[in-house]
């Protein structure tokens, strides 16, 4: 197989801060796919959610961080360089643009983001574009919120990951990968409560968290305490 039809794979996110949540489902998602490469994509104006703490620079440079030394990932700077919101199909009909109507894509996203996928723009169109990789993640549901959106995601189903390779976008896959319980959000209120959690991400990632000083708490300690 020529490198130009090999499944290539993204993982969109705000990562903030990227965690071993994004990286080990994806990691254990490679292995059972066949993935060589899966691109890690920050996007700049998250359009469904209050606007980070980290600016999207130090957002990059924690992604750079978790991923050094590890030829599975490599970060991709597309969504950061746009001053508009971050719509995943803007970026997947940008890059369908750019390689072709026959290289399989597929985008990566937790079982967490499959629920809400009925709000994202346009989303209706996602699967002409690429597949979706979907990874578990504990505390979701495994059924969509309704009638219509479970047709259509079991329309689209398939658990042949040999298809994702041989297709180029339309199916839905859900991967059985490790449950990881950790959450951004969890990583900030730890921080704000002044709480260790250097378990949940990278010990880079955490360092450059303690470097930077991110995700203090807000008000000053003495004024807590009142
Ligand atoms: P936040 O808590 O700030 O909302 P998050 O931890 O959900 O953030 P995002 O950067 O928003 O992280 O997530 C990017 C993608 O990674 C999404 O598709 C999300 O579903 C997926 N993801 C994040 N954490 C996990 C996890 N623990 N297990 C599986 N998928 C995850």
């Amino acid at each position: 197989m020529g490198d130009a039809i090999k499944l290539h794979a993204l993982l969109g996110g705000t990562f903030e801060p990227i965690h071993y949540g994004h990286l080990q489902p994806a990691e254990a998602l490679a292995a059972k796919v066949g993935l060589q490469k899966v691109t890690l994509m920050p996007n700049n104006v998250p359009p469904h959610r209050p606007q980070p703490e980290a600016t999207p620079a130090q957002r990059v440079e924690m992604v750079r961080l978790a991923i050094a030394g590890n030829p599975l990932f490599e970060l991709d700077m597309r969504e950061m360089q746009r001053s508009t919101p971050s719509y995943t199909l803007e970026t997947l009909e940008e890059l369908r643009a750019e390689r072709g109507p026959r290289q399989p894509l597929a985008f990566i996203i937790g079982q967490d983001s499959l629920l809400t996928i009925h709000k994202w723009h346009r989303w209706q169109e996602l699967l002409s574009f690429c597949h979706l990789l979907v990874c578990q993640r504990p505390g979701y549901r495994s059924e969509m919120e309704t009638p219509e959106l479970q047709r259509w995601r079991d329309e689209h189903l398939t658990r042949d990951a040999l298809l994702l390779q041989q297709t180029p976008a339309g199916k839905v896959f859900l991967a059985e990968t490790p449950l990881v319980d950790i959450s951004a959000t969890e990583i900030r209120t730890r921080r704000h409560q002044d709480k260790s959690s250097s378990d949940l991400l990278p010990p880079a990632v955490s360092d450059y968290i303690d470097r930077e000083g991110l995700y203090r708490n807000p008000l000053p300690r003495d004024m807590l305490r009142r």
